[in-house]
């Protein structure tokens, strides 16, 4: 039987959730005693009192994590076993479905029904399609000829400091944990301060599927302190890092300051969505309005710059009309809702300041812009549309992160190209087109690391995801990923 809003209200007054951090395979307050609020955006309230780790609780766990990589505890199983522990921590995820997904809307404010549909499961394929990748993946022999054989092979990096953002905590952290321990890692993962829940259960249900202790430690914290005490620890190898561009070139300049350790970086973006007269406008208008309201706008890829051919604007517009109208703001716990919370007041009060930015730079507020349900203690912004926008102002250059999209009118595709592509980011694009010549020499290009012709958002694990220019280098997904998590070793044994 489907849940109703009040058994959600009343599973979430149950529910104690882990506060602490779970290193070296149990839970533990953080050395100093501090801790940080975990609040729920959609009310307001503290939900718990979250473990603040700083540079002495990274300390533990980065030891943890050498010794059970030098001790070879996980990466010396053989892959198949390794694969069966990630298959049945893949299965307990899934089976834990309704507590996750609870943890993740209270904690981001996003409604149940997208952490019950998408955030729980996606995460919970992402390892599946990682653990399966173990015993699949073989190494190479460069061909030298009868008197060696020169094996190439790939070997994991040793210890990894995870970092992730607030948006998709459980699906980014999946990215992360699935490569690196699929290719024999130790790792620590480090959640936004705002998010820390379902990282932390996520840990013991590691340990529960059989995970060896000190694999996998999840550090809770401030980004200034706990973020940066793994980014410059000396002995961390590798850094996978989600999150702003401003905070990825600080990782860049911890790893600099340390030791030399590789980051990948997974950033923001500003992504053009060209609608071109020569479209099915109906359907493109649905997209349009997905893109970039799909979880409150609070998507690294949204479709913020939604550039227009002016032919069709103005019927372009009316056609979005009723997708905003559709979308209101409501209760994350109502299985009806479709956006909810936005992350906090400071967010809230940021995304507003770039609505009053943009009208005070001349663009016209033509849909929502206002804070709602005011009355919940949340923090809700409704699908907001600024108009007569140039690419020049600040709010067509600047990540918003809210549900605000800005329109910029075009005449022709070389225009729009031109446009698209000056950002200082480069995530993704979409272009809306019949003629798919002309749609695919617009996608050469268009400087993004994914370009969607006649879609948005289509995704797949097994598709590389990441950015061009300041959204950052590396890829997530796919088997691309397995660079960023293993080093390339050549052994020469000389046969004569
Ligand atoms: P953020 O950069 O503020 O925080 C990300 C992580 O970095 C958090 O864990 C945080 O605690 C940590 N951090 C913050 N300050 C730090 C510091 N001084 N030193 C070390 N660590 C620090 O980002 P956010 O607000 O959590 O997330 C939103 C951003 O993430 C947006 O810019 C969005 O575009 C980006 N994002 C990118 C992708 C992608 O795949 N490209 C996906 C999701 C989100």
């Amino acid at each position: 039987m489907t849940a109703t809003t009040t058994d959600w209200h009343q599973r979430a007054a149950d529910l104690r959730p882990e506060w602490r951090a779970f290193i070296n395979g149990e839970y533990v307050a953080a050395l100093s005693g501090r801790t940080f609020a975990s609040v729920n955006p959609a009310t307001g309230k503290t939900i718990a009192h979250i473990a603040a780790c700083d540079a002495a609780d990274v300390d533990v766990a980065v030891a943890a994590a050498r010794k059970a990589f030098d001790a070879r505890v996980w990466t010396g199983q053989t892959p198949s076993a390794r694969k069966a522990v990630m298959l049945k921590w893949a299965d307990l995820i899934r089976a834990n479905l309704h507590e996750l997904a609870l943890l993740e809307t209270l904690d981001n404010g996003k409604p149940i029904k997208e952490s019950l549909a998408v955030d729980v499961p996606s995460c919970a394929a992402g390892i599946q399609w990682y653990a399966e990748c173990i015993d699949k993946l073989y190494d190479e022999v460069a061909p030298n000829g009868d008197g060696s054989l020169v094996l190439v092979t790939r070997e994991p990096v040793g210890v990894v400091g995870a970092i992730v953002p607030w948006n998709y905590p459980l699906i980014i952290a999946s990215w992360k944990l699935g490569p690196a321990l699929a290719s024999g890692n130790s790792v620590i993962l480090k959640p936004a301060e705002q998010t820390s829940l379902s990282a932390l259960r996520l840990a013991a249900l590691a340990k529960e599927a059989g995970l060896p202790d000190g694999v996998l430690s999840v550090v809770p914290g401030l980004g200034h302190e706990a973020g940066a005490a793994l980014g410059l620890h000396p002995d961390v190898d590798a850094i996978a890092f989600t999150g702003s561009t401003a905070v990825g070139r600080k990782y860049l300049e911890y790893s600099a300051q340390s030791n030399l350790k590789r980051v990948g970086l997974e950033l923001g973006g500003k992504s053009p969505h060209i609608i071109t007269a020569n479209c099915d406008l109906d359907k493109a208008a649905m997209y349009a309005a997905y893109a970039i309201w799909y979880n409150q706008g609070e998507t690294c890829n949204a479709g913020s710059r939604l550039l227009v051919e002016r032919s069709v604007q103005a019927e372009f517009i009316e056609k979005l009309r009723p997708w905003a109208c559709r979308l209101v703001p409501g209760d994350p716990l109502d299985a009806t809702t479709e956006m909810g919370a936005l992350i906090s007041r400071e967010h809230c009060e940021r995304v507003l300041s770039y609505v009053a930015l943009g009208q005070s730079e001349g663009a016209a507020l033509l849909m929502g812009g206002q804070r709602q349900r005011s009355e919940s203690g949340g923090w809700f912004v409704g699908p907001t549309v600024l108009g007569d926008v140039t690419n020049s102002m600040r709010v067509a250059r600047e990540e918003i992160f809210g549900p605000v999209v800005v329109m910029i009118g075009f005449d022709t595709l070389d225009e729009a190209i031109t446009i698209a592509n000056d950002s200082d980011y480069g995530l993704a694009a979409a272009l809306w087109c019949r003629d798919i010549t002309q749609a695919h020499r617009a996608a050469r290009r268009l400087r993004a690391g994914t370009v969607w012709i006649n879609a948005y958002d289509h995704t797949s694990i097994n598709a590389p995801f990441g950015g061009y220019k300041q959204s950052g280098h590396g890829r997530d997904k796919s088997l691309h990923a397995f660079s960023k998590y293993t080093e390339l070793k050549t052994t020469w044994v000389e046969l004569q």
